[in-house]
């Protein structure tokens, strides 16, 4: 998932570090467009330790790509909630059916420690606390989550794959996908338009914040905690509603909002717990919400192209 919103970010950061990094990504055109990925992708490949390898883990193996890998970091999956009701066999092929061929690969690769992305989505419309809570996914995106997370563990446990699982919770932040709802709407602030809010808006989220989402997959590469399932989440909760109105204060545009019906499959409430990672990882969300948030308005603000994008303007 090299040219996904958090592949990419992380693969500019191990390159940062010093690591080479080989990139696969299938430029999947299904939820964005794949000229956004390409794009990611055109940014990594002029650093002399990164190669780029176009190659689909739902058909191909990636056998020759990960050999003698140290470690093998899954970011590649269909993500996006709505489409998964009515696309399932894409989700199904790119989330599991792509996660076990990988995990075949692993299975000669002894020396490999997968890292595997998986969602706050397995626990299913509240998902708040550690990671005990019950895992009972409400959406078909969910449920392929959930799916490859028991895929990762029988390899593991049967097959001696090692392993380390983290559970990411709705990340944000510049350069989100574009499909994400505050990716959304930002865009609509700066063109004037209409904000639609799925449901009441009181639904909440404990964001996390790109670089942390980086920094934390960065730390279970290096820790390598065999077996661990982890939460990487952000440090608060805010409500959608909350969230528009700190995007809205950052361009200084007034926030018009439409309701529309809620989301099936959509989650209520997301307050975890990243007190696990913490002591595993020695890792903790360094970004508050509200500051994320703003650099994402900003971010929005400097890169989209608008009539009169002269007249958003920025506190000091
Ligand atoms: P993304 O869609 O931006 O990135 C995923 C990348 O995987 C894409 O570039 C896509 O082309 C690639 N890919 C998909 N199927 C592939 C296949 N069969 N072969 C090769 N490449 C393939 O999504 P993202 O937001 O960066 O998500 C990355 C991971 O994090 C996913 O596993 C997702 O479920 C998980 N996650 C994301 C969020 C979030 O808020 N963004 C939250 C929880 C979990």
């Amino acid at each position: 998932g090299a040219a996904g919103f958090i592949g990419a970010a992380f693969c500019r950061q191990l390159l940062d570090e010093g690591h080479s990094v080989a990139g696969i990504d299938c430029l999947l055109p299904d939820l964005y467009p794949a000229a956004t990925k390409r794009d990611r992708l055109t940014s990594l490949v002029g650093h002399p330790s990164f190669t780029a390898h176009h190659l689909d883990l739902r058909t191909a193996s990636a056998a020759a790509v990960v050999a003698g890998s140290d470690v093998v970091v899954n970011l590649a999956a269909m993500p996006g909630l709505t489409p998964s009701w009515h696309q399932f066999g894409t989700y199904l092929d790119c989330n599991v059916r792509a996660t076990q061929q990988l995990l075949d690969d692993l299975v000669r690769e002894p020396g490999a420690h997968l890292v595997h992305g998986s969602s706050s989505s397995v626990y299913g419309a509240e998902a708040a606390g550690d990671e005990d809570q019950p895992l009972a996914p409400v959406s078909p995106y969910g449920v392929t989550k959930l799916a490859a997370e028991h895929l990762v563990s029988s390899y593991r446990t049967e097959l001696g794959v090692a392993t380390t699982v983290l559970r990411y919770f709705s990340v944000y932040g510049p350069a989100q996908r574009p499909d994400m709802a505050y990716a959304g709407f930002c865009r609509a602030l700066i063109e004037r338009r209409v904000l639609t809010v799925t449901g009441d808006g009181h639904q909440t989220r404990s964001n996390t914040f790109i670089d942390d989402v980086v920094s934390a997959t960065l730390r279970a590469c290096e820790v390598r905690a065999d077996g661990a399932v982890l939460n990487v989440c952000g440090p608060d909760e805010i409500s959608v509603l909350e969230a528009i109105g700190v995007l809205a204060d950052e361009l200084a545009v007034p926030a018009v909002v439409e309701h529309v019906a809620a989301r099936a499959g959509d989650q209520r409430r997301t307050r975890g717990s990243s007190q696990r990672a913490r002591e595993l990882l020695g890792w903790m969300p360094a970004t508050a919400v509200r500051d994320g948030l703003r650099r994402q308005a900003r971010h929005a603000a400097g890169s989209l192209t608008s009539g009169d994008l002269g007249q958003v303007r920025f506190p000091a």
